[in-house]
């Protein structure tokens, strides 16, 4: 009989599932996750699961996955092997054939490399990782943030909020500069500056030290900041170890074409480590998004199920950032010709930018601006022009 095999049991793959079903697929449906937890949902981690005691956010509970959507539902096991010659995937030691596969396996926290195994040193990707971080803040904790992108700046708001004193350190000059320009990074890192976020850029650090446990952290110019607790948030790594001399094509992701196709029948990908041509933009995107791994995940379903019927995966990336209680969205691609504040004023918890290039709109950013934002994500994926996205601005 058919038979779909998810492997990644996130966001990607479950919506994927509930997507196969969705569109009537009655054959089996496999899901294999290497966490022995439900599929959870990762952005409450950096923000309000590490300031409260709030539970997980599980997706849905284990008897609505095995009755309502008939899932042979296979936590705690980790795929090892894929063999798209003979469409199967080894997990656990077993062999599971598959007619239809959606690689899900999203991506892990990068490591800085020569951290020493002391207590108080962590990085963030997963439910365990938030519980031992949440554990380990509190009020007049020392803690430092190496790397001010958005996890680590997430990180930095919400360990503020539980009371410790943060410094972040950013390598870069200029914080978000490849997400959202150098223009409108700086304008975000005055956030942590108006909340009492100490940020030092061109910051690398050359050790951290302790004997047991995290003591300091000393950077390359010899400074030495004290440390309860070091959080590295430094980007995150595609998962594809498994993939290694299976034949799909890795580079920095899984290599697939418009339709998230992998390169060999019924193969398809979704999510953080999907590397895809989107047509919308011309360009070859890999998005480390909420938004795009939901999206994703169902596409790759129904093109795996269907795949006569194979449709592309054309997206306007979205993404959201929660800091200090203020959101920051952006839609679209930061490379641009220019960047224009329309409304607001970036010294300020309130700002709407907008990117051009040439005479179209190709990227919006706002700090607590959710409506124009999504306005401005649909107009982009209509190839909106620049005088059109003045127009919704205006409008707010
Ligand atoms: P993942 O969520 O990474 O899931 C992959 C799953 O596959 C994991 O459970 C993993 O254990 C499993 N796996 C790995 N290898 C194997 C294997 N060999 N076999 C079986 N299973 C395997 N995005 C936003 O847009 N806004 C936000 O505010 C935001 N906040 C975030 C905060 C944090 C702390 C993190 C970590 C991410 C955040 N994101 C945010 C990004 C968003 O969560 C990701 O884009 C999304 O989780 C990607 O989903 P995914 O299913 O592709 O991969």
């Amino acid at each position: 009989g058919e038979r779909l095999v998810v492997v990644g049991a996130s966001l990607a793959g479950l919506r994927a599932v509930e997507a196969a079903r969705r569109a009537g697929y009655d054959g089996e449906i496999t899901l294999v996750g290497a966490e022995e937890h439900l599929p959870y949902d990762r952005p409450p981690l950096s923000k309000e699961f590490l300031t409260g005691e709030v539970e997980p956010n599980y997706f849905r509970d284990e008897e609505s996955l095995r009755t309502e959507l008939e899932v042979d539902l296979r936590l705690g096991t980790a795929a090892s092997e894929l063999r798209p010659a003979e469409r199967t995937v080894v997990t656990g030691g077993v062999e599971l054939a598959y007619t239809g596969l959606v690689i899900a396996t999203g991506a892990r926290a990068r490591e800085l490399p020569g951290t020493p195994a002391l207590d108080g040193v962590y990085t963030l990707r997963e439910l365990d990782d938030a519980r031992r971080i949440r554990a380990a803040l509190g009020p007049g904790v020392r803690a430092v943030v190496v790397g001010a992108g958005f996890i680590g700046s997430e990180i930095a708001s919400s360990a503020r909020a539980a009371g410790a004193e943060v410094t972040v350190l950013e390598a870069a000059p200029v914080p978000l500069a490849g997400a959202v320009g150098e223009q409108m990074g700086a304008a975000c890192a005055g956030l942590h500056e108006r909340n009492g976020t100490d940020v030092r850029c061109r910051a690398t650090v050359a050790a951290i030290e302790g004997a047991g446990a995290v003591e300091s952290v000393v950077l390359d110019d010899g400074t030495r900041l004290p440390a309860d607790v070091v959080i590295v948030g430094i980007g995150a790594v595609p998962e594809t170890r498994w993939l290694e001399g299976s034949g799909v094509i890795l580079d920095d992701g899984v290599v697939c074409d418009e339709t998230l196709n992998a390169g060999f029948p019924g193969v398809y990908a979704a999510g953080d480590l999907a590397r895809w041509p989107n047509p919308l933009f011309g360009e070859t995107m890999r998005l480390e998004h909420w938004t795009t791994a939901a999206e994703q995940g169902g596409l790759a379903a129904r093109n795996a199920i269907h795949p006569e019927q194979a449709r592309p995966c054309a997206t306007v990336p979205y993404f959201w950032s929660d800091w200090y209680g203020s959101r920051i969205q952006f839609v679209g691609v930061p490379t641009a010709d220019e960047v224009r504040v329309v409304a607001g004023d970036v010294a300020s918890d309130s700002f709407l930018a907008l990117y051009r290039r040439g005479d179209h709109v190709s990227g919006a950013l706002g700090l607590n601006q959710r409506r124009p934002v999504m306005k401005l994500r649909a107009l982009i994926g209509k190839h909106g022009t620049w005088q059109d996205a003045l127009d919704v601005a205006a409008a707010g």
